[in-house]
């Protein structure tokens, strides 16, 4: 920052045309080099592009500009598999080579390790390892949300095509930064090539039907998702229909169709939400037909996934990212180990076999009732899971009541942890620590709270979401 500061005026102006030489990766997916004492980002390039770009924004220590052209590519590009890459919000870096992704991500990592946390990794002797990446970098998603508008946004090439089109229906992904334009995809690399099948024969049913989608700005319309669950480990698979009201007739005919032309869907349910909030729950869900669940399996353990259940939508990696946690953990069959922020106790089957006992900690009533569920029905009888928020829960005489644990297992949300509970864990200290995280931002802040008491002993990126910048990370820490 003291940098940006110290620097003369800066020879950049908003709606200027630059050449830049892109130098590295930055945060959400984009670019960053220096221009004079500025940081310039750009989406859709890649470090070492040179690109032409125009300014759009302009800041006191940045600015941000809108790719161009290419004019000489970075060896780290590659050629994006999809079509609607240019638009679409759902992965932002299909044009970069799959190795070159897994370097960024272990980058990021370390970058906030070093930068949040203050961790001096060189002189600490803390290595991040490589990125556990994927064997399948397309095709890895067990669910899809895809939403109806009444409002289409329209591709460069779909313009250019000169065709008739359609712009007040669209069944597909949002464009990013924009709430109401939706992409009409006819194609879809993320889960699989039966879903986007399925994606374009219910459009064409619906026009057909002249069932009226979502719109945004008025309320109205009466197709809101297209939620599609297909479990990497059984054939079984799950559609839902969310609608803005109850309509059987509708639903019947809908019914009869899937039956008709997708005889694989073993479920279908419709969820309805009649207010304004753009998501794919609602205040009623009906099962139309079949159970209303399907099952899919993370190592040994079969799970039950209702149509709003969280579940890991990546189940591949999700099993290898278990694996490194167990392995981090370390547990020994006399250890009680706690599993907190456990959502559907997922992690907590996992190690379950290998300890004495295990405790979840969840917020989520309906998640730790699937917890309890998931651990009867896979015969795991050494795991108690309690509802409660981390904050008020997390007290001494919670560990009076349950125990005091040999290992922690920590798996925030993205906001990761509250200072009292970190406070919390330092006074208890069990000599093993694992935290797994989704942002190594608050990961890194959370590490660094927990100051002398722990040391680092290993960190594992794991990515879960291929073509995103997303990624996992877990932490090994052994008590001082
Ligand atoms: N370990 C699980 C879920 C991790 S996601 C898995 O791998 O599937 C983080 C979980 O923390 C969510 O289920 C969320 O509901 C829960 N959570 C968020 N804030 C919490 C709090 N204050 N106390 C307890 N749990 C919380």
């Amino acid at each position: 920052m003291s940098e940006t500061v110290a620097t003369p005026k800066p020879a950049i102006r908003r709606g200027e045309e630059i050449e830049l030489v892109l130098e590295k990766f930055a945060d959400r997916g984009k670019s960053l080099t220096r221009v004079g004492g500025y940081v310039v980002f750009v989406a859709g390039a890649v470090p070492g592009d040179r690109i032409r770009a125009k300014v759009f924004k302009r800041k006191k220590s940045f600015a941000e500009a809108r790719l161009l052209e290419v004019l000489e590519p970075s060896p780290l590009r590659t050629e994006p598999r999809c079509e609607y890459f240019a638009s679409c919000g759902g992965c932002k870096w299909q044009h970069v080579d799959y190795p070159a992704q897994l370097d960024m991500k272990r980058d990021a990592v370390a970058e906030a390790l070093s930068h949040q946390g203050g961790f001096d990794l060189e002189a600490l002797g803390i290595e991040v390892r490589p990125t556990l990446g994927a064997d399948e970098t397309y095709f890895y998603r067990n669910k899809m949300e895809f939403s109806f508008s009444a409002n289409r946004w329209l591709t460069d090439w779909e313009i250019a095509s000169g065709e008739p089109l359609d712009k007040t229906f669209a069944l597909g992904l949002h464009v990013p930064g924009r709430f109401d334009k939706v992409l009409d995809l006819q194609a879809c690399y993320l889960q699989s090539e039966w879903s986007a099948e399925l994606v374009n024969a219910v459009r064409a049913f619906s026009k057909e039907n002249a069932w009226d989608p979502w719109d945004v700005r008025k309320h109205t319309g009466y197709l809101r998702h297209l939620v599609l669950r297909t479990p990497t480990h059984t054939d079984e698979k799950m559609v839902v229909l969310v609608t803005s009201r109850e309509d059987a007739d509708r639903m019947a005919l809908f019914a009869e169709f899937l039956k008709r032309d997708f005889p694989e869907v073993t479920t279908l349910v419709n969820t309805i939400n009649s207010t304004p909030a753009q998501t794919a729950f609602g205040e009623k869900m009906i099962n139309v037909f079949g159970p209303g669940v399907v099952h899919d399996k993370l190592g040994p353990h079969t799970y039950e996934i209702a149509a709003n259940a969280f579940f890991q939508t990546n189940t591949k990696q999700a099993e290898k990212l278990y694996e490194v946690a167990a392995e981090f953990a370390d547990i020994k069959p006399d250890d009680l180990l706690y599993d907190l922020y456990c959502g559907a106790g997922t992690i907590s089957l996992y190690v379950a076999e290998s300890a004495e006992h295990v405790v979840g900690v969840e917020l989520i009533e309906e998640a730790v009732a699937n917890a309890r569920a998931n651990a009867a029905a896979n015969g795991v009888k050494n795991c108690t899971f309690v509802t409660g928020d981390m904050l008020k829960l997390f007290t001494p005489e919670f560990v009076e009541e349950h125990g005091r644990p040999d290992v922690l297992i920590v798996d925030p949300p993205r906001a990761g942890m509250h200072p009292k509970v970190v406070k919390q864990i330092k006074r208890l200290k069990p000599a093993k620590l694992v935290y797994v995280s989704c942002n190594p931002q608050t990961q890194a802040r959370d590490l660094e709270q927990l100051g002398d008491a722990y040391r680092i002993e290993a960190v594992q990126p794991v990515d879960l979401f291929p073509h995103t910048h997303h990624v996992e990370n877990v932490v090994k820490l052994a008590a001082t």
